[in-house]
Formats: C-alpha cells, structure tokens, sequence
C-alpha cells in the first residue's frame, strides 16, 4: 500500500477508529493497561502472520487499524476528563502524520523481505527464520505499544493549554539512554506553552523517549 491509499484508507474508517477508541478506553483504563494490551495484540498478529491464518492484506489493515487506535485510545486517557473526544479531533492530524508515513515504509520492507525470505535489521540482513519473528515483533510494538506514552502525553498536553496553564517543561530521566536533544530539553526549564515538543519528537529517543512534561 502507498501512503496515499493508506491515509484514504484511514480517513474513511475515522469514525470506526474514534469508537474503537472509546471501547478501549472503557476496558483499559491507564495508559499502563493499555500498552499492555497493544503488547499482547502485537504478539497476537505476528503469531498470526508466522502461522499463515492471517494473509498479508489482513496483517497490514490490522497493524494499521490497531496503530491508530491505540494511539487515539492514549489521546483519550491524557485528556482525562477535559472534553477527550475534542481532544481525539484535534489529534487526529498529528496521529496521521506521524505514524503514517514510517508505517507505509515498515510494511513494504517487511513484505520485501518476506518474499524474498530474508528479513534486514539495519545493515545486516538474515535469514526470514525463527529468529526474525522476535525481531519483527519488536518493531511491531514500536507501532501498537511504545507510542502510547507520547499520545498520552499529548493528550495530557491539550488539557492543559485548555485549562489555562502557561508554561511547560520537560523532566529528562538522567540515564545513559537519554539522548542529546531531550539533555537539551531538560536544561531550558520552564518554557511558555506549546513551545516544547512531545516526548519523542526532535530526539533520538523516539518512542522509547520517557521524558515527561510539568505544566505551571
Ligand atoms: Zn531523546
Ligand atoms: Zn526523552
């Protein structure tokens, strides 16, 4: 699929994905249970596809659908109880742009690396055997599970510029995985609203990037 099949794809099933969302929501209720769920489903459709009882047009609207829901499901729980589903409007765009196009690539290299029974992980490319399924599974949770902590965050974000709070700052854990960008982030301190990116965004960490954000 092509990013513009895929984002028309998604704009057509928008309204099925808000309410997926909101079902999620109901069962899992902190952004916890939530990627722990996304974990179980990323293992369930890498088990699937390994298996052969899902064909490859399934597993890509299924890792498309799940990613999309998930993320708006983490929107939802960031809100809280400002008003989530204005919240899950207006983070719709930045879902789509963010995890859209890197899915289009994901998924075309993995097919590739199916049919060609080879699966590469950076420079190196191996054998599409057992130990790729692990592999790709890890990938696949940095689009179902992982990203949920940046959307909650977001979500938690349009809260409070909501609820009139002026100043944001970003608290990064001080471990050795803690990337240049997010030091940088952590060193500016109070900043006026909006002016900080989410965690993940502008910094090497991606979505394993655990910076949190105050608001004052
Ligand atoms: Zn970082
Ligand atoms: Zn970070």
């Amino acid at each position: 699929m092509d990013l513009l099949s895929i984002v028309g794809l998604a704009t057509k099933r928008r309204e099925d994905y808000f309410s997926q969302a909101k079902l999620l929501v109901k069962k899992y209720k902190t952004r916890e249970l939530l990627e722990e769920r996304m974990l179980k489903e990323s293992k369930a459709i890498v088990v699937g596809l390994q298996m052969k009882q899902m064909r490859w047009e399934e597993y890509e609207r299924t890792l498309l659908d799940k990613t999309l829901t998930s993320a708006l499901a983490a929107v939802y729980l960031g809100a809280a109880d400002s008003n989530p589903n204005a919240k899950m409007e207006k983070a719709w765009p930045i879902i789509i742009g963010d995890m859209l196009p890197p899915i289009v690539n994901f998924l075309s290299e993995t097919k590739e690396n199916l049919d060609n029974g080879a699966l590469r992980i950076g420079d190196t490319t191996i054998d599409f055997s057992e130990q790729s399924w692990p592999q790709l599974l890890g990938r696949v949770i940095r689009y179902l599970a992982t990203p949920t902590y940046s959307f909650f965050s977001l979500g938690d974000f349009l809260r409070r510029e909501d609820q009139g709070y002026k100043e944001m700052r970003r608290i990064g854990i001080d471990d050795s995985r803690t990337c240049e960008n997010c030091g940088r982030f952590h060193n500016l301190g109070w900043q006026p609203i909006g002016t900080l990116p989410m965690p993940g965004r502008d910094c090497q960490c991606f979505d394993r990037c655990r910076c949190f954000i105050e608001y004052r």
